[in-house]
């Protein structure tokens, strides 16, 4: 299928993209030039009525009676679809987001492989028997939590899907997914890859529509098990909130203002560029973007010069260039919210070495932003800007970084440059965050878990733990004994 020409995109229920019950049909356009790219219906409350009705059905029907070996060829089969429709998801991705092709062309290649890994983690699925004792005979179930609303982002739509669908598809969990708004169509085009392969109607059910009224909708749902949610740390509040009546389980993987972390003795050859990686990838609209770098005093100034070179060099573009390394950004709404945060920085006291002011034209584009002399006690060093701006602190010592790396509310990721091995690891125990990357600019990997600590949300996705958060776990007790079991005596 050509993604050139504008297409009409229904809510995906039941197996079927339909229409909506809520009549709300947007036009969607490329960030990055303003052109029109697609019309999309959006749900409204009687569609997610409709999502989780389909998603129940599907669960108590051929879904629930799918053997695990069955769901692991099903997840192989629509990573194999996937492959075969790189090339369209890849630019459908890219025109949708705004996102360099080169970008989204390498989170593909992780969902596709995500697919895979749960493909093979089904086969780790299972209860077991404990010895009791006496004549008692104990064994655990494992069972799916039952229908889960998840609920993604506009900053990586696809590779987001493929995060949350894959474990609840292994753990035999059928599923609603709420896309952010403005980026649906790849999760929509997956989920007509899934029913293509074999996936039963019911099982995968995508409807894009607005967090505050669709999405608190399908928290608030009484029949939906579980939530699994990533976003901003301000609406995962409200998601904790909305889950406790009725009450849920709940998951989120939230915002993060990633420490990295760079001694003198660390070999500038490698850290430079990586450093360069971590913040501008996906033009740092990326959770674990390392937007703190804390680089020790004695190689603060030659830091901060040669990293502001390597920022002016980026490619900043079409996001259908191959050559492009940076593509636009989500909207120009978004590039105003966060040229405002430069402006804070300026009047904090920040110097602005390269950057720092939007770019001409129509499309959304920043360019590569380096901050210097910064406190980690101004804004721009405590929250999470979103966007192509980097943060450069000076440090004194291992002790000094320690400090300013958990000075924040977020713990999600960190990345420490250094000499000394032993000193990597010494960082790597103190540090409060979910992953730590160690002479490596550090990447989520499939079977790698990935989540935060402290306000960067709680439960853990990629890893072989994620599939517990989509299991039950039922005890079931025995007596083998002749006699009955009879603890009054009556
Ligand atoms: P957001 O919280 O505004 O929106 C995320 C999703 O929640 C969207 O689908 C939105 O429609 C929905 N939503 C909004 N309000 C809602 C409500 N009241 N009830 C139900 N749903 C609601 O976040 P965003 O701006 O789209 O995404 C960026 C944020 O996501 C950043 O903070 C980023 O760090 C975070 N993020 C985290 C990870 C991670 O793995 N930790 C990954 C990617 C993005």
């Amino acid at each position: 299928m050509a993604v050139t020409t504008e297409r009409e995109y229904g809510l995906f229920i039941n197996g079927a993209l339909v229409e909506p019950q809520s009549g709300d049909v947007r036009e969607l356009k490329e960030p990055a030039t303003g052109t029109a790219l697609a019309r999309v219906a959006m749900a409204a409350a009687q569609d997610v009525d409709r999502a989780v009705e389909a998603a129940r059905a599907g669960l108590a029907g051929a879904w629930g009676k799918t053997p695990p070996t069955e769901r692991s060829r099903l997840l192989h089969a629509l990573a194999d679809a996937m492959q075969a429709n790189r090339k369209e998801l890849a630019e459908l991705e890219a025109r949708n987001v705004g996102k360099a092709i080169s970008s989204v062309k390498a989170e593909l290649a992780q969902g596709i492989e995500n697919f895979r890994f749960y493909a093979s983690a089904i086969g780790s699925i299972s209860g077991r028997s404990n010895p009791l004792g006496g004549s008692l005979l104990f064994y655990s179930l494992k069972e799916p939590v039952g229908v889960v609303g998840q609920i993604v982002p506009w900053n990586y739509p696809l590779m987001m899907a493929t995060w949350k669908l894959a474990p609840a598809l292994a753990a035999g969990c059928s599923v609603v997914l709420k896309p952010d708004p403005a980026t649906p169509l790849t999760a929509l085009r997956l989920a007509e890859l899934a029913t293509e392969v074999g996936v039963p109607e019911g099982v995968v059910n995508v409807i894009p529509g607005d967090g505050p009224t669709t999405g608190a909708h399908l928290v608030r749902h009484p029949d939906v098990d579980k939530i699994a949610f990533t976003g901003s740390t301000q609406t995962g509040g409200e998601i904790m909130r909305l889950c406790s009546d009725p009450v849920k389980r709940v998951t989120l993987e939230l915002g993060g203002k990633s420490p990295n972390i760079v001694f003198a003795d660390a070999n500038i050859a490698d850290a430079i560029p990586s450093s360069v990686w971590s913040i501008y990838y996906s033009a740092g609209q990326s959770c674990e973007a390392r937007s703190r770098i804390l680089v020790e005093k004695p190689l603060y100034d030659d830091f901060v010069s040669q990293f502001a070179d390597k920022a002016r060099a980026l490619k900043v573009g079409d996001p259908l260039d191959a050559e492009t390394q940076m593509g636009s950004l989500i909207s120009t709404g978004h590039r105003d919210k966060l040229h405002r945060f430069v402006e804070t920085g300026r009047s904090e006291g920040a110097e602005v070495v390269t950057g720092g002011e939007p770019g001409a034209g129509g499309g959304a584009f920043y360019p590569p932003t380096v901050l210097a002399n910064v406190d980690n006690r101004m804004v721009v060093a405590q929250e999470e800007i979103f966007g192509p701006v980097v943060t450069i602190i000076p440090f004194d010592d291992e002790k000094d970084a320690i400090r300013i790396a958990n000075d924040s509310k977020y713990g999600l990721m960190a990345t420490v440059w250094t000499g000394d091995p032993a000193r990597g690891h010494r960082l790597a125990a103190r540090i409060k965050a979910g992953e730590i990357g160690i002479n490596m600019p550090y990447t989520a990997f499939p079977g790698i878990p990935f989540g935060g600590y402290k306000q960067s949300g709680f439960g853990r996705e990629l890893g072989l733990d994620t599939l517990e958060l989509y299991l039950e776990t039922k005890s079931v007790l025995v007596s083998t004994s002749p006699k009955p079991f009879n603890p009054f005596g009556l």
